[in-house]
Order: C-alpha cells, then sequence, then structure tokens
C-alpha cells in the first residue's frame, strides 16, 4: 500500500465501464483508479480483456457504458481535435512495437517530433538520438532498420518513440512479452528507471511475473468482468480470493516472488536510495 501524505492526483479513471461486443460481455463494471506517478499493471487471464481496457484506456475504442478520464479528460463525446491534443500527452509502447519498417530507427523515434512540435531536421534527430541513448541503445542502432534489430531492441526502440514527446502518461502492453529472460530483464530496469522521471505514471499490461513483483506499485486483477482486487503484489499474495490466488501459484510464480523477496530484503540492508 502506499503510504502518501498528501493524496496524489487521480491521472486516470474508470467507473462502471461495460463493454460488449454484440452478445459478448467482456467488462461488466470495471472500475479502476491511477495515481499520479505509480506504475499500476493489470492482470488477468488470456481473454479477460485487458487488451480492450488498454484500448478504452487510450481513445481507441469506446466502452459501451460508464465513464473513462484520462488527465483530466472525459473520453465521452470528446472532439477529435480534443483526442489529438490528449494524444500528444501519452506515449504508447505497443505489445508489437509498432515502428515503421521504411524508416531507419532513429526517423521512428523522431516521427512524433516532426509530427507534432515545430522543429528543424537537425533538432528533431539530436532529440531522438538523446532518447535513443535513454533506452540504453547504441547511436550506430540509429541508422539501422526495425527489421535489422533483436526483440529486446526493438521494444526499446519502440519505448524511445513513445517517450519523445515527454509524455506524463505512459501505457506498456505486454513489454516483455516474446524476450529472452535477459532482454525482459533488461526492460524490468529500463520501466525502473523511468520512475525517476518526476511525474510519469506507468499504466502497463502484463502477465510477466517478474516485473510484476520488481516494478509495479499495486496490481489490478481483472476477471469476470470486474477489477476484482487492487493491491500492491506482496498484498494480493495473500489474498485467499480465488480470482486472485491463480496469480500466485506454480514454480515461475513462487520463484518470481522469492527473487523479489530477497532483493527486498538485501536493499534493507544498504543505505535508503530509495526514490521518492
Ligand atoms: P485479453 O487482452 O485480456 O486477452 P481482449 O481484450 O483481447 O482480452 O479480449 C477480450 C474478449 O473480447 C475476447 O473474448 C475477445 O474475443 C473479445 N473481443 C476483443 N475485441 C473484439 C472485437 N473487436 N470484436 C469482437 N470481440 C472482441
Ligand atoms: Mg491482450
Amino acid at each position: 500500500m502506499t503510504q502518501a501524505k498528501e493524496s496524489p492526483k487521480t491521472v486516470l479513471a474508470m467507473k462502471g465501464v461495460v463493454t460488449r461486443f454484440g452478445d459478448h460481455v467482456v467488462h461488466n463494471g470495471v472500475d479502476l483508479e491511477v495515481r499520479q506517478a505509480e506504475i499500476f499493471a493489470v492482470i488477468g487471464g488470456s481473454g479477460s480483456g485487458k487488451s480492450t481496457l488498454l484500448r478504452e484506456m487510450i481513445v481507441l475504442q469506446l466502452p459501451s457504458e460508464g465513464s473513462v478520464k484520462v488527465l483530466g479528460v472525459d473520453l465521452a463525446h470528446i472532439s477529435d481535435d480534443a483526442v489529438l491534443a490528449l494524444r500528444q500527452r501519452f506515449g504508447v509502447l505497443f505489445q508489437h512495437g509498432g515502428l515503421f519498417g521504411a524508416l531507419t530507427v532513429l526517423e521512428n523515434i523522431g516521427l512524433p517530433l516532426r509530427e507534432h512540435r515545430q522543429m528543424t531536421d537537425p533538432a528533431v534527430d539530436a532529440l531522438a538520438a538523446q532518447k535513443l541513448a535513454a533506452v540504453g541503445l547504441d547511436a550506430a542502432v540509429g541508422s539501422q532498420y526495425p527489421s535489422e534489430l533483436s526483440g529486446g531492441m526493438l521494444k526499446r526502440a519502440a519505448l524511445a518513440r513513445a517517450l519523445v514527446l515527454e509524455p506524463e502518461l505512459l501505457f506498456l502492453d505486454e513489454p516483455t512479452a516474446g524476450l529472452d529472460p535477459q532482454s525482459a530483464e533488461g526492460i524490468d530496469a529500463l520501466v525502473l528507471g523511468l520512475r525517476q522521471q518526476s511525474g510519469l505514471t506507468i499504466v502497463m499490461i502484463t502477465h510477466d511475473m517478474d516485473l510484476l513483483w520488481q516494478v509495479a506499485d499495486r496490481v489490478a486483477v481483472l476477471a469476470d468482468g470486474k477489477v476484482q482486487a487492487v493491491g500492491a503484489m506482496a498484498a494480493l499474495a495473500t489474498m485467499e480470493h480465488p480470482a486472485v490466488q491463480p496469480f500466485f501459484k506454480g514454480p515461475r510464480a513462487r520463484a518470481a516472488q522469492a527473487q523479489a523477496e530477497t532483493q527486498v530484503a538485501a536493499q534493507s540492508k544498504e543505505p535508503s536510495s530509495k526514490p521518492k
């Protein structure tokens, strides 16, 4: 649980969200609140509606009922201009990266700047190169094409593009899916590093237990059309709830938990380097 001195700002809120595809009810009253500067995760079984929920958060889809508010903007009846303005305030790392194959990595990262900022080409390239370095990629990668990159490098490049407009809110859809364990660990560290950026709020969808234990402040469990529980991983791990327990059973889940607990024990012996 977060012990905030003053109640933090809510940057994203869903209330009573219902989503139907024909007769199929995917969400049946989803309520959730994401606070400023936290790393918030949504977990749930396959088909529980995580991706659909994300699409509703980033204004790619409207719910059948209920309200969605992002960065103070109510998404119901929002004008096209307001959607464009809002999209510049958040970044999205899509599951499959979504980089343009015909553009170099540096051109991909600079694209949002060319679309939305009045900047000279050298200024765009300089800022894009800065973001490339910030996600841990060598400058030489900038002149490569997406097809030449490994999965981990692709995620990093796509993350650099998602960050280039200095968003207030960052959405990550399965940021470690399909990566080898070492690349996945690199992404864990990168996401953790992002929390140093003051005020940046991160919402992620993942089933990666390591990532959840290592970086998520709070986790919402989506099942049977609703958020069944919300809390820190350590709190969820102790819940008897039938929708929550499956995530903490099995050798992989327990290994991730054991590793997180070992690290917490080690950190508590070091002088405090805890980010605020
Ligand atoms: P998750 O990401 O948790 O695996 P999704 O949000 O992708 O789940 O999908 C939830 C349910 O909604 C699934 O049963 C899926 O088939 C259905 N669904 C998602 N998008 C559509 C769509 N555009 N049309 C019809 N059904 C859809
Ligand atoms: Mg999905």
